[in-house]
């Protein structure tokens, strides 16, 4: 038997059915409608928010922030899946690149603080909490009054992530999720901002209705990213079970940790946060070791993706990078292994056996 290394939650049909009959007998599908209305504040006490917009996408839940919070100049991180950085330079956002941590894998606060000593255009860093893993957020908070810069978080892993308590999405100036299918939580397709401040929601709610306000004037330049109510359909019944499924993958976690922790290594996880199950990142010592790791994994047919590979600052060349030697040397040595809400712990234990033969 196959093991995937990710299979979406699928929805349940009874209860999808029930809202899509509510959709036909509103006739209201898509445009703020009651299911997105109720979709938004399930979110924001789930999560424990406020200001959540949804959006159609991650992708362009990225965007929406990067403009509503006016980022002319942005210093972000080398290591993350390729939209984290593909949205900037879409947007001709001036985009650099400084190193991660070397056990995290997170950006480096103190790196980047280097980099805002030289570089004082910067006006926004964008960061990814990689895997759910918390940035240094304190150290970052730090650095946004220091150099009077905003904080974006790419938070599209870190459904359900607190810090001592308080939502990881609370911290810096906006917070970004994906709700795409492979997510940990999911609309299909979709994604949500979470603004600090309230004008900025208000602002970006216009933005995403093509610039459109609640009087139907047209002040600023828009764009068309709402998500529709049969997104929000398949989000408010997933929603009804992520309880379970974040209890779930983090015992996959746990598993995976303790039978691999001798083994090969594995990114240091934020002291004060909780874990979420959303990937199982290992580190071999090289991409030789991971080539071997590789093909044993390949001949008992279990999946594995070399998430995030290559170091982002090696696709776009025509930005600025400063030292990523840290992102090279990890990304030469990363891979995701599977963890998904289907996967069970005997599986876990048969993924765990493969790397250990692959690493001998
Ligand atoms: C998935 C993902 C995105 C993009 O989200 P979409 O909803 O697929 O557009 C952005 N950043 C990170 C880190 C992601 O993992």
């Amino acid at each position: 038997m196959a093991i995937n290394l990710n299979q979406p939650i699928k929805p349940d049909i009874k209860q999808l059915t029930k809202y899509l009959e509510q959709v036909n007998d509103s006739g209201w599908y898509t445009n703020f409608g009651p299911l997105h209305q109720k979709l938004t504040s399930r979110l924001e006490e789930y999560l424990g928010v406020k200001n959540l917009l949804l959006v159609s996408n991650g992708t362009l839940a990225l965007q929406v922030a990067y403009k509503t919070l006016n980022v002319t100049d942005a210093l972000t991180t080398p290591f993350s899946f390729v939209a984290t950085a593909s949205s900037l330079i879409w947007q001709g956002i001036e985009t650099s690149f400084s190193d991660i941590d070397e056990k995290s894998y997170n950006l480096c606060p103190s790196k980047a603080a280097d980099v805002l000593a030289l570089h004082s255009e910067v006006n926004t860093v964008v960061a990814t909490h990689v895997y759910g893993n918390p940035c240094d957020v304190i150290a970052f908070d730090e650095l946004s009054k220091q150099h009077n810069i905003k904080i974006i978080y790419d938070a599209a892993h870190a459904f359900g992530i607190k810090v001592n308590g308080e939502s990881v999405l609370n911290f810096g100036d906006a917070s970004v999720l994906s709700f795409h299918a492979t997510k940990i939580f999911h609309t299909v397709e979709g994604g949500a901002v979470v603004f600090k401040d309230k004008v900025n929601f208000d602002k970006a709610k216009e933005m995403i209705n093509f610039g459109i306000n609640h009087d139907q004037v047209i002040l600023n330049v828009g764009i068309n990213a709402k998500l529709n109510e049969y997104q929000a359909a398949v989000g408010l019944v997933n929603l009804d079970g992520m309880d379970n499924v974040l209890e779930h993958r983090s015992n996959l976690f746990h598993a995976y940790c303790k039978g691999l922790a001798e083994v090969v290594e594995i990114p240091y996880w934020h002291r004060q946060a909780n874990v979420n199950g959303a990937y199982m990142p290992i580190k071999l010592k090289d991409n030789h070791q991971r080539e071997r790791v590789r093909r044993v994994l390949n001949s008992a047919n279990i999946q594995c993706r070399q998430y995030f590979s290559p170091s982002l600052d090696q696709i776009f060349v025509d930005s600025y990078s400063y030292s990523t030697e840290n992102s090279h040397m990890i990304s030469e040595g990363i891979l995701c292994l599977p963890l998904h809400t289907y996967m069970t712990l005997e599986e876990v234990f048969v993924v765990i056996e493969n790397v250990k033969k692959g690493v001998k």
